[in-house]
């Protein structure tokens, strides 16, 4: 093995196996049909049942390198524990390890103050309370984030908010106390990267009006619950900004590293569990005279996969150690590389699967429908791979200026 376990790491990966095959296998099916039946404003109670077992068992909070409030373990320690969870839409909230939770506790951890951590941080690592992040917005092409237009204005002792926002994910989730918002508070600094803040937004402010769940390729709720929301002069204490004025860029470079690498560390789980899934219907079916796992062109398919599967794997536990022993910022192509080759990845290797179960793969009896659209957000969310290819492009021309 290239980067070997702990043996810590090592025990706590055995013990998450067992309670992924004790209790969130047998309970994915209700999951997906609580999801279908209670829809994006509801809370699922298998997720609320099953918390409690992970958290009794040490499965809790397992991202967090943070000592202090987390686990403690490096993005390379994780990273194993992590596809595992990936493996299932039902398991990263169980052990309270879901995007954008996740980023957003890391954001209080690492840039909040006790005030802030006390009120809003420790319930979230309770897994009493959800979150969400509001960036994206509707009027202006958010992959580039100097275009953001909400406005953050001081006033007195306050802040007073105004914008729109879409792809707020979570934000429908009548759990989810507590926004971290971006929005300029100066838009006239000449550097574009100093014009943007981030502040803590209460959900029960007034003023904040989550207007509508939006659907991912028709899914409601899982596996995102994106939201639309409107800010309108919404006051809250002016120490509620993060970090000062003017530093939302540099928050937003601490938040997206390890959230984009979550996101990567998922997915491979997602398409190894695809790709059993590939393989045990590929050999259950026969059709004209053989099974569909002795055509050719199904092994092609399933050899390429585990190719793309190992591939992925190497380049993000690659992408981990880099961030763990260089830092976030300077691994920042190493992420850029990993945020394109690893949904790309999946969405092949998930489409190959639906191909191989035929009819049955577009229902969403195998969920296979729900991992597609998994992937295939995740080509967008965090910034699409165009933006990221723009990035390592730079990286590597840079290698060959002035000289
Ligand atoms: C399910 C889901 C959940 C999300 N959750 C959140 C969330 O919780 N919070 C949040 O703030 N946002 C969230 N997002 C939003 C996501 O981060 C944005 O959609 C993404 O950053 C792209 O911004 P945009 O949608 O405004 O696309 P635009 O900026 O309008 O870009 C459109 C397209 O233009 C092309 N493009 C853009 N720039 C370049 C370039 N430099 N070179 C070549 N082509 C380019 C790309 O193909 C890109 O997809 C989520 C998105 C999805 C789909």
């Amino acid at each position: 093995m290239l980067y070997p376990e702990s043996e810590r790491v090592t025990a706590v990966k055995h013990r998450l196996l067992s309670f992924m095959d004790r209790h969130v296998y047998p309970n994915e099916a209700r999951f997906y049909q609580e999801a279908e039946e209670l829809g994006p404003w509801k809370v699922y109670p298998t997720v609320e049942e099953l918390k409690p077992l992970a958290r009794e068992q040490g499965l809790w909070n397992l991202f967090l390198p943070d000592s202090e409030h987390g686990a403690g373990l490096t993005n390379l320690e994780y990273a194993s524990l992590c596809e595992v969870m990936g493996r299932s839409h039902l398991a990263p909230e169980v052990f309270n390890c879901s995007a954008p939770d996740t980023g957003n506790m890391e954001v209080l951890a690492r840039y909040g103050t006790a005030e802030h951590q006390e009120r809003w941080l420790k319930p979230l690592l309770a897994g009493e309370i959800r979150s969400c992040f509001a960036m994206t917005e509707p009027a202006v092409a958010s992959s580039d984030a100097t275009n953001i237009e909400s406005r953050i204005v001081r006033d007195g002792d306050s802040y007073v908010i105004n914008g729109r926002k879409w792809y707020t994910t979570n934000a429908t989730d009548p759990r989810c106390k507590i926004c971290i918002f971006m929005g300029k508070t100066d838009p006239e600094n000449p550097n574009r990267h100093q014009q943007q803040s981030m502040i803590l937004v209460p959900m029960d402010a007034p003023g904040v009006e989550v207007l509508r769940p939006i659907p991912v390729f028709g899914f409601y709720g899982v596996p995102d619950r994106a939201s639309e929301v409107v800010f309108r002069d919404v006051r809250v204490p002016a120490s509620n900004i993060l970090l000062g004025e003017g530093r939302g860029f540099e928050i937003a470079q601490g938040r997206l590293g390890p959230g984009r690498i979550h996101h990567c560390m998922r997915l491979i789980g997602l398409a190894e569990r695809t790709l059993e899934k590939l393989c045990r219907r590929a050999a259950s079916r026969v059709a004209f005279g053989k099974p569909v796992s002795e055509q050719t062109v199904t092994q092609e398919r399933i050899a390429e996969s585990r190719i793309m599967i190992e591939q992925a794997r190497l380049l993000t536990l690659n992408a981990a150690h880099a961030m763990d022993t260089v830092g976030n910022k300077v691994a920042k192509t190493e992420i850029a590389m990993i945020k394109v080759a690893v949904p790309n990845m999946a969405c092949q290797v998930i489409d190959w699967a639906i191909q191989a179960h035929g009819g049955g793969g577009t229902s969403n009896d195998f969920g296979l429908t729900a991992a597609y659209a998994t992937a295939r957000l995740l080509r967008l969310a965090d910034g699409p791979d165009e933006v990221h290819r723009n990035q390592i492009a730079r990286q590597e021309l840079r290698k060959y200026s002035n000289k």
